[in-house]
C-alpha cells in the first residue's frame, strides 16, 4: 500500500513536471559553468544543464546545429533532476557550460547513458574558436562515435582555464531518457569493467539456461523446454538490443535493424511466453484460456510482421500494449490452472509476479523516478533473472509431478498385477477344486449302474477281493448271492425294452430294501443278473434274504404298457465264502448255484454246499 502511495503520485508528478517543462521559460544564467575539476561539482551536474524542447513550430525544431538556433532560444534549468521525456516528435536541444578550473590539461567524458536514441549530436564549442561534433544516435552506423562503447561518450580534453560551451541535439521517436554523467576516464573505465561483469554472468547464465532446455528438449521431445528456451533467447536479444549490446555487436554497421531489434525481439519475447505458457500449465484444448492464447499467439505472428512495415513509434506501442495483454492472459490462466489444482502454476504465477513487480519499478525509473539508470539496468537484469531461475524452477516442479504421477501408476499397476495373480490362483484353485469334485462323481459313476442307481460290476470286481481278504483276516463269514431275473428275455420280447428297463428299476429297489444293513452291497453286474455282497452273513442268512427278496417279488405287480398286470421271479444262487477261497472260486460256486436254481424250476434259492469244488 505505501508503495502505491508514493508510487501514483510520483507518476502523476512526474507527468505534470514533463508537460510543465516545455511552457517554463529560463535563461541561461540559471545553468551554472560547471568546474570539471571539481568532483562535487560533477556529482550535480544536472544543477548545470538547461534543455529546451522544440515541438513541431518551434525555430528549434528545425535547426540541425547550435549556430540555427535563434538569439532568444529560451533554455530551461533541469534544476538537478534527469532528463525524462514521454512519446514525443519534439527535438530536444541540452546545453551545458564546462570549464577546467585545475592546473593540468585534462581528459573527462560526457556520458549519455540510454543506448536507444535515434539521432545524438554533440558540439563543443571554445571561445577560442575551438569547435567539434559528433553527430551519431542508432540512425547512424555504430562507428559514427568518437569511443566504441554501447553508450554514447563525448570526450572532453580541456586546458587548465579552458572553457567550452557543450550543446546536444536529441532525436528519438518513443520515450526518450537523456540520463547524462560526466566521468574521467579512470570512473568510465571502472563502472564498464563492473558492469562487464555482471552482464558477463547475467547473459552468460541465460544462454546456458537456454542451450540446457534445447537439449532437454531434443533428448526428450516435450515442447515445453523448447518454447523456454525460445523464451530465454528472446528475452535475452531484447534485453541485449536495450543495453546497446546489439547494435554494438551484432548490427554495428546496420541503423535499419538496430531500430528493428527492439520491437522484433519484444514480439518474438510476447509469443514465447505465449507459446511455453500454453504448454507448461497444460491448458485444455477448446477450452476458453487456451483459445485465448492461440488467439494471441497469431496475434504475436501477425504483430512481428507489421513490426517490418510500421515505423518504430507505432510498431513499439503496439507492441508494448500486446506484451502485456500476453502477461496479464497468462497470469489469469496460470490463476485459473492453480485453482484447478495445477502445483507447478504457483511456481509459474510467482515467476510472473516477480516479473511484473520488476517491470513496474523498471517503468517507475524510466519515468525518471529512480534516477540511476545503471542500477535501473541493474535491477531489470536481477527481475529477469529472478523470473528465469523461478521460471526453470516450476518445470522441475512439473518434472517432480510427473516423476511422482509415474511413480504411483508404476506402484499402482504392481498393485493390480498382484491382486489379479491372487484373484487367478483363486480361481484356479476353486477350478481344481471342482475338477476333483467332477473326478470323484466321475469315479462315482463309474462304479454305479447308470439304470437302477445299484453299484456294478467294476466296483463288485474292485470289492470282493477286498472282502474276502477281510473275512480271511477277521473270520467273520461272507456271502455271495447271484440273482437272475427268470425268463426276462420274453418280457423283453412282449413289452419292449423300454418296459424291461423299468422292471429292472422295480427289482433294484427291491433289492436296495432288502440289503439295507451297513456293509449290504447290492449290485446290478450285467443285463438282468444281481449280485449281494454280504460280509459277516453266512449262507444260512443269506439264503432267508434271498427268499424274502423272492417273496417279495412274487407280491410286485408291475403294469404292464397294455395295462396288464406282470409278477416278476428272480431265481437266486448263495455261496459263502470258505477259508482260503479264491473270490474267483466263491463267485463260480454262487454262479453254479444260480445254475442249479434255474434248472430246478427258477424262482428259487440254491445254496452251494460248504466244501470247495475241485
Ligand atoms: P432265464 O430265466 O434262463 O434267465 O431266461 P432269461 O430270458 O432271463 O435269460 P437270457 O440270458 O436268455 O436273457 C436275458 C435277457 O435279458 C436278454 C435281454 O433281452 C435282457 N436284458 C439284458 N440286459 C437288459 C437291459 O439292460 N434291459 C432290458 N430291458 N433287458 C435286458
Ligand atoms: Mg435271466
Ligand atoms: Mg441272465
Amino acid at each position: 500500500m505505501s508503495l502505491l502511495t508514493r508510487i501514483v503520485p510520483a507518476l502523476l508528478a512526474c507527468c505534470l513536471s514533463l508537460s510543465g517543462h516545455a511552457d517554463s521559460p529560463g535563461r541561461h544564467g540559471d545553468c551554472p559553468v560547471l568546474d570539471l575539476s571539481d568532483d562535487t561539482a560533477r556529482q550535480h551536474l544536472m544543477d548545470h544543464v538547461c534543455y529546451h524542447t522544440a515541438s513541431p513550430g518551434d525555430p528549434g525544431h528545425e535547426a540541425r546545429s547550435p549556430d540555427q538556433l535563434p538569439e532568444n532560444f529560451a533554455w530551461t534549468p533541469a534544476n538537478g533532476h534527469d532528463l525524462v521525456f514521454s512519446h514525443t516528435e519534439s527535438v530536444y536541444w541540452i546545453h551545458l557550460h564546462v570549464w577546467n578550473g585545475g592546473d593540468p590539461h585534462r581528459l573527462w567524458y560526457l556520458k549519455l547513458d540510454y543506448p536507444l536514441l535515434d539521432e545524438v549530436s554533440f558540439w563543443q564549442i571554445g571561445p577560442d574558436g575551438y569547435r567539434s561534433s559528433m553527430i551519431t544516435g542508432d540512425q547512424y552506423p555504430f562507428a559514427s562515435r568518437q569511443v566504441n562503447y554501447r553508450y554514447f561518450l563525448l570526450p572532453l580534453a580541456l586546458a587548465s582555464q579552458e572553457q567550452r560551451q557543450v550543446t546536444i541535439r536529441v532525436h528519438s521517436s518513443g520515450a526518450l531518457n537523456v540520463p547524462l554523467a560526466l566521468e574521467t576516464p579512470e570512473e568510465v573505465i571502472a563502472s564498464s569493467n563492473h558492469l562487464t561483469l555482471t552482464h558477463g554472468l547475467f547473459y552468460g547464465a541465460l544462454v546456458i539456461f537456454a542451450a540446457f532446455n534445447l537439449l532437454l528438449f531434443f533428448s526428450s521431445g516435450t515442447p515445453y523446454y523448447f518454447h523456454n528456451a525460445f523464451y530465454m533467447a528472446a528475452m535475452g536479444l531484447f534485453l541485449f538490443a536495450m543495453g546497446g549490446f546489439a547494435n554494438q555487436y551484432f548490427w554495428p554497421e546496420s541503423a535499419h535493424f538496430a531500430n528493428l531489434a527492439i520491437p522484433i525481439s519484444l514480439t518474438l519475447c510476447a509469443l514465447a511466453m505465449t507459446l511455453f505458457g500454453r504448454s507448461f500449465l497444460e491448458v485444455q484444448a477448446d477450452t476458453l484460456p487456451a483459445t485465448t492464447l492461440t488467439t494471441l499467439a497469431w496475434f504475436c505472428l501477425g504483430f512481428l510482421a507489421l513490426t517490418f512495415i510500421l515505423p518504430y513509434s507505432k510498431s513499439i506501442l503496439l507492441n508494448t500494449v500486446l506484451a502485456l495483454t500476453v502477461i496479464a492472459s497468462l497470469l489469469v490462466v496460470a490463476a485459473i490452472r492453480w485453482r484447478q489444482g495445477y502445483p507447478p502454476a504457483v511456481w509459474y504465477l510467482l515467476s510472473w509476479i516477480v516479473m511484473l513487480a520488476g517491470a513496474l519499478v523498471y517503468a517507475l525509473a524510466a519515468f525518471g523516478y529512480l534516477a540511476d539508470f545503471l542500477a535501473r539496468e541493474s535491477l531489470m537484469q536481477a527481475t529477469i533473472g529472478g523470473q528465469v531461475v523461478l521460471l526453470n524452477y516450476a518445470l522441475v516442479q512439473r518434472w517432480r509431478l510427473l516423476n511422482e504421477k509415474l511413480l504411483q501408476m508404476e506402484h499402482q499397476a504392481r498393485t493390480e498385477l498382484e491382486f489379479k495373480v491372487h484373484e487367478r490362483t483363486a480361481q484356479l484353485r476353486s477350478t481344481m477344486h471342482e475338477l476333483e469334485r467332477a473326478n470323484r462323481k466321475l469315479a462315482a459313476l463309474s462304479l454305479n449302474d447308470a439304470l437302477t442307481g445299484l453299484h456294478n460290476r467294476r466296483h463288485m470286481d474292485a470289492a470282493l477281493p477286498e472282502l474276502c481278504a477281510e473275512s480271511r483276516r477277521t473270520g467273520q463269514p461272507l456271502s455271495l448271492a447271484l440273482i437272475d431275473a427268470d425268463r426276462f428275455k420274453a418280457i423283453n420280447d412282449t413289452w419292449g425294452h423300454a418296459f424291461g428297463d423299468v422292471c429292472l428299476q422295480r427289482i433294484a429297489e427291491v433289492l436296495q430294501r432288502h440289503a439295507k444293513r451297513p456293509r449290504d452291497v447290492a449290485i446290478r453286474f450285467g443285463g438282468e443278473e444281481f449280485a449281494l455282497l454280504l460280509p459277516g452273513t453266512d449262507a444260512q442268512g443269506a439264503r432267508q434274504l434271498c427268499e424274502h427278496i423272492l417273496a417279495d417279488l412274487r407280491h410286485l405287480v408291475v403294469a404292464t404298457p397294455d395295462r396288464a398286470g406282470l409278477t416278476l421271479t428272480m431265481s437266486a444262487g448263495v455261496a459263502q465264502l470258505v477259508p482260503g477261497e479264491a473270490p474267483e472260486s466263491l463267485f463260480q460256486r454262487a454262479d453254479e448255484a444260480l445254475y442249479q436254481a434255474k434248472s430246478s424250476g427258477r424262482d428259487r434259492v440254491c445254496v452251494a454246499a460248504l466244501a470247495l469244488s475241485d
